[in-house]
């Protein structure tokens, strides 16, 4: 197998190079699984300057940290639960055609996702949507008292957590003013120090709960789990992960890294469709205990008497106990279909193998190509450049001009997304796809660069 880092300039520039990467990939055939848009299929009503003929092609596709792709299984596992519907009606809650009744629809995709993120099948569940399953985490974990009552989060997270922990606060009766804690990058810097987020917890003893991103959205940043975990605990923090752009991008070992709880949502890497149902992981250690508050309703109640439809309120053990409603049957099969190439592709573990060839290759190939424009301050990689320290997705900096080359590149067809004012990110998603997409997504770059910069 090729080492990308033995790659000489020339190697690096020829495209046959990305061909010879896809062909000793093992994991290349997995593409096939997805339905990809083509580029006639993405141009709608904006200018496309390739030839006609093209339109025909797949797109190059980067934006699986956005809404990953279609498995081309989902819809016929979806219409075997219409089928299902329209066959049996109610009893399709205990009858089912395709033998997945919906009364346990759940638990068909526990397993999956525990193997996805390192845990025990009792501490994860697929429920609701990843904001409310933070604030229901919030109720749960978060417990101010007069001393400790403040929650920190990254200046920079995703603004729904950024709302969701001001509105609990509020709700609490605290003021984000006090209560609410945020943390930066040093200035001048692109990205958290692990030491700079240890000291802060260290420096304010009032932080009950810790709660960042596994992998920042923005800069794509991997953060250190288990030691950021490890230090909040010890100091007297609970520590909470929002996992939306780890999950199904890095591995994970949140049972033995101890992580208290987690959120995700699964229609970016884990590509169940927009909306899709969000994932929850809750310690083992907690799996037992009731003495929480939580916000509970009737499908966290044990299974085996939960149609006894008793006001009294049992809770399933472990990350089951915390579902409220009966799940949306359509959006969790949609979610089994994608795990389920996860499992036949080897899992996270084979995934990150190439995950980590795909990405270091974009980045050999983006400084080599666009060196002047690099030189010149017309685009910069906001991303660590250590592998460990991030997932597939590379966030470009663009500071002068970054909605023109944004447009530049969807007129290749190269799908990926902007976050204004200046970024641009890149996402090339080891289940589908390949070199020759990171290759292609590159030359059209530079072809936009010199456009726009000699314009
Ligand atoms: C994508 C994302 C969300 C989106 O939240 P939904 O409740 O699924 O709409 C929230 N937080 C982070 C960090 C995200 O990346």
């Amino acid at each position: 197998m090729t080492d990308i880092h033995q790659l000489g300039d020339k190697e690096l520039l020829d495209r046959n190079t990305a061909n010879s990467l896809d062909a000793q990939d093992p994991l290349s055939k997995f593409r096939q699984e997805f339905a990809i848009p083509t580029r006639g299929d993405v141009a709608g009503d904006k200018p496309i300057v390739e030839k006609e003929t093209d339109l025909e092609e797949p797109c190059t596709y980067l934006c699986g940290n956005s809404l990953g792709l279609m498995p081309k299984q989902t819809p016929i596992l979806v219409n075997q639960e219409f089928d299902a519907w329209s066959r049996r009606g109610v009893e399709g809650h205990r009858n089912h055609p395709y033998n997945r009744p919906w009364v346990t629809v759940d638990e068909q995709v526990k397993e999956h996702l525990a193997n996805l993120v390192g845990a025990k099948p009792v501490e994860v569940t697929a429920m609701n949507t990843l904001t409310s399953n933070l604030h229901s985490m919030m109720t749960t974990f978060f417990r101010p008292t007069k001393d400790r009552f403040k929650i920190m989060i990254e200046a920079k997270a995703f603004p729904s957590d950024h709302y969701a922990v001001s509105s609990h606060l509020e709700s609490r009766g605290l003021d984000p003013a006090t209560a609410l804690i945020t943390i930066a990058p040093r200035a001048g810097e692109l990205n958290l120090r692990t030491q700079d987020i240890l000291d802060t917890i260290e420096g304010d003893k009032s932080i009950a709960l810790v709660m960042l991103s596994g992998v920042q959205y923005y800069t794509g940043q991997f953060f250190d789990i288990p030691k950021i975990t490890k230090f909040g605990q010890e100091k007297g923090c609970i520590v909470g992960w929002d996992l939306a752009h780890a999950v199904g991008n890095v591995p994970l070992k949140l049972h033995e890294w101890q992580v208290d709880f987690a959120c995700w949502c699964s229609y970016k890497y884990l590509n169940s469709g927009a909306g899709g149902i969000a994932g929850l992981f809750i310690h083992e250690k907690y799996a037992k205990d009731t003495s929480r508050p939580r916000l509970a309703g009737w499908w966290g109640n044990e299974k085996e008497n939960r149609f006894d439809m008793s006001p009294e309120f049992r809770p399933s053990e472990g990350a089951s106990g915390y579902q409220q409603s009966n799940p949306n049957v359509l959006a969790t099969i949609a979610l089994l279909s994608s795990l389920q190439i996860y499992e036949q592709a080897g899992g996270i573990e084979a995934l990150r193998i190439k995950s980590l060839k795909l990405t270091g290759y974009l980045e050999k190939l983006l400084h080599l190509v666009l060196d002047a424009h690099f030189k010149a301050d017309h685009i910069r990689i906001l991303t660590p450049a250590d592998p460990e320290q991030r997932g597939c997705q590379l966030s470009l900096e663009f500071p002068e001009r970054m909605m023109d080359v944004f447009d530049g590149l969807h007129a290749y067809g190269v799908i990926c997304d902007e976050r204004k004012p200046t970024v641009i990110r890149l996402a090339p998603v080891p289940l589908y796809n390949s070199f020759a997409d990171v290759y292609r997504a590159v030359m059209c770059l530079a072809k936009v660069m010199d456009q726009v910069y000699s314009s």
